[in-house]
């Protein structure tokens, strides 16, 4: 698009190239057939239902009152391919609102039309039925001209669709500006993530919850909405064809391609002679009818799988938790979406969960892992028959009718295995993220046999026992000199850095440093076997200094955690600010700085409030540790 040298600045709002791929892909609501349909129905008169052989209806925002702008997302901005200052026009505004559509003729009434999205989810383990977008309206799909990344543009808190159940399609300021900042947040940390490009706050919207709470909209987006659960209902509901529309709609719309998935696994040549399956190994030297037959849904399925297991592994390596890992809030594309309950870890604890109703610690972050995989066997079974029945997969008979009863034995048993080939991919791309990702956190270059217990796990251990707070440990052990930690004295008096601001830990004072003190002399002696000279026995100030400044660009000085958030909900919604959002967004945006106020970040020099972001970075206070919410937003 950019025909000189000058960097693209972005386009307006109505330049944005917009298209309706999902409503012209993909079967509507037949109670509304057309969006004209829709149109034309009073919007009270769009009432929460069963929907069935859909995947979408066509329904608009309801209309808002004075809408308040609260915060724009400047790498929103970017990456859409918005320009800057679009954002500060009145059409902004009400577009980001929902009072503004575009490609709809209002006197023709034709042109593309917003919609809601029909899914189903396990929650809690439990099949739930019908669920679907109960607050959210996509508006359209995105290209930015520049990328030609495309994304599906949402409001979160647009008000009532067919799929809002017994709720009221709203949403309150204090789940929005956590959703919002948080999506642009785990961008920021390079952790896949659906985005938010703006917070609106609805100042007539009373919403009823444990309190009255003033209501909000996030325009959110992603590369698609589409969650595990969208299959999981078609699958509940026999809706074989649909199925295959939908599997067929992802790989081609949404991922660019069938040739853009992993590539088929090589058969054996004498399937019976292989080795029985064993983690870690290559799914090719697998034996069984399975992947004699892996056909083009399989390598759907593996890539679905994949991305999950990338996303997972970020997770477990920055303390994140999304609190509500139910297949609807699980994505097709591998994001991190749905943010209700979720947080950062703060002392490590790998049986906390952020949840206040996950009674049983299912969404805790030790089975995280665990329960991504389970969902992904959901739609394993849901793909189930398109993957069992491998070659035969385009047969006409089969398309149409089915498999014929003498079938099922041979396709079920392909099936499943193919699910735990799947299975065996999900753990070695897991582990070989997880490693990627520690080994940078912990400033290592290579990773070595032995680096998972010698330093991964008893850097953890330690961490639990003494109770220190997992991020950190990581930020400040990026700043220690190598030079300072050379003898067991230094080490001894380095290890207080770690320690909370009340006091060494439980087992003591001299105790604690003695346990961080040993793991430190084994880092130590990595970080030199990775960053020096061959032999050497020190790192130069030059090798050290980039070392530091590596371990600083993968380990954030902020994150937004429960109490900072719990802080700036208060001054927005309670005594009015409005600065102070900007202000975390910054810090949020630009997570690996040193500090913020006084610093030329992207070539501006920014004014912060350094007392502020000092407290921000600092330690968490005592009581507001490991806080837990409530799954209501
Ligand atoms: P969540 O727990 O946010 O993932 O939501 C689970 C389901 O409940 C989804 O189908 C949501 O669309 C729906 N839902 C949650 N809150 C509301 C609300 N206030 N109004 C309508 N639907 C909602
Ligand atoms: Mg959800």
């Amino acid at each position: 698009m950019a025909t000189s040298d000058k960097p693209f600045q972005g386009v307006s709002l109505a330049e944005l190239p917009k298209s309706w791929n999902f409503t012209a892909k993909l079967p509507p609501d037949p109670a509304f057939p057309t969006p004209a349909a829709s149109h034309k129905t009073a919007r009270d008169e769009i009432t929460p239902r069963l929907v069935r052989g859909a995947l979408f209806t066509w329904v608009r925002p309801a209309p808002q009152q004075d809408p308040e702008l609260l915060a724009v997302s400047p790498a929103a901005l970017r990456d859409l391919g918005i320009r800057e200052d679009e954002a500060k026009t009145e059409e902004f505004r009400q577009f980001v609102a929902g009072n503004k559509l575009y490609g709809w003729d209002e006197t023709k009434l034709e042109g593309g039309y917003p919609w809601a999205q029909c899914y189903g989810g396990f929650q809690f383990g439990q099949w739930a039925g019908q669920l679907g977008d109960g607050r959210a309206i996509s508006l359209f799909e995105a290209t930015n001209p520049a990328t030609n990344v495309r994304y599906e543009l949402q409001l979160k808190g647009a008000g009532l669709t067919p799929y809002s159940r017994f709720a009221d399609g709203k949403a309150v300021l204090r789940s929005s500006l956590r959703e919002f900042v948080v999506s642009e947040a785990l961008n920021a940390l390079r952790i896949p993530t659906t985005r938010a490009l703006s917070l609106t706050l609805l100042p007539h919207s009373k919403v009823l919850r444990e309190t009255v709470e003033p209501g909000a909209i996030v325009l959110r987006f992603a590369q698609s909405w589409l969650r595990l659960g969208t299959f999981d209902l078609l699958r509940a509901r026999g809706d074989r064809d649909l199925i295959r529309q939908l599997a067929t709609y992802i790989a081609e719309d949404v991922f660019g391609g069938w040739e853009k998935l992993p590539g088929r696994l090589e058969t054996p040549e004498e399937p019976n002679k292989s080795p029985p399956p064993k983690r870690g190994v290559p799914a090719s030297e697998v034996e069984g009818p399975s992947n004699a037959a892996e056909n083009r849904f399989q390598r759907l399925y593996r890539e679905v799988v994949r991305r999950n297991a990338v996303t997972v592994a970020h997770w477990q390596a920055y303390g994140f938790m999304n609190g509500v890992l139910n297949t609807d809030n699980t994505s097709v594309y591998g994001l991190s979406m749905d943010y209700g309950p979720f947080a950062f870890m703060d002392n490590f604890d790998p049986s906390y969960t952020p949840n206040h109703d996950d009674h049983l610690l299912r969404y805790n972050y030790k089975n995280q892992p665990t329960i991504i995989w389970w969902n992904l066997v959901r739609l394993g079974e849901a793909l189930g028959e398109l993957i069992g029945i491998g070659a035969q997969v385009d047969d006409e008979t089969f398309i149409t009718k089915g498999i014929e009863k003498e079938q099922e034995k041979d396709l079920v048993e392909r099936a499943e295995n193919l699910i735990s080939q799947a299975g065996e991919e999900f753990k070695s791309v897991f582990l070989n993220e997880y490693k990627r990702l520690m080994k940078a956190r912990l400033g290592l270059r290579k990773f070595k046999e032995g680096d998972f217990e010698e330093l991964f796990s008893e850097v953890l251990d330690t961490m639990e026992g003494l109770e220190l707070d997992f991020n950190h440990f990581f930020r400040r052990l990026s700043s220690i000199r190598l030079a300072d930690i050379a003898d067991a004295k230094g080490r001894k008096e380095k290890a207080a850095i770690f320690f909370h601001k009340e006091g060494p830990p439980i087992v003591g004072e001299d105790a604690g440093k003695d346990m961080i003190a040993t793991w430190l002399e084994k880092w130590r002696a990595r970080v030199l076997e990775d960053w020096g000279q061959e032999s050497s026995e020190a790192l130069s100030e030059d090798e050290d200094a980039e070392r530091i400044r590596a371990m600083k660009q993968v380990n954030p000085n902020f994150i937004p955690r429960g109490w900072v958030l719990d802080e700036v909900i208060r001054r927005v919604e309670k005594e009015g600010e409005r600065q102070v959002l900007d202000r975390l967004m910054h810090m949020a945006l630009h997570p690996f700085e040193d500090s913020w106020d006084g610093a030329t970040i992207d070539g501006v020099e920014y004014k912060g409030d350094r007392e502020e972001e000092q407290r921000w970075v600092g330690d968490v206070p005592k009581f507001e540790r490991a806080l837990q919410c409530s799954c209501s937003s």
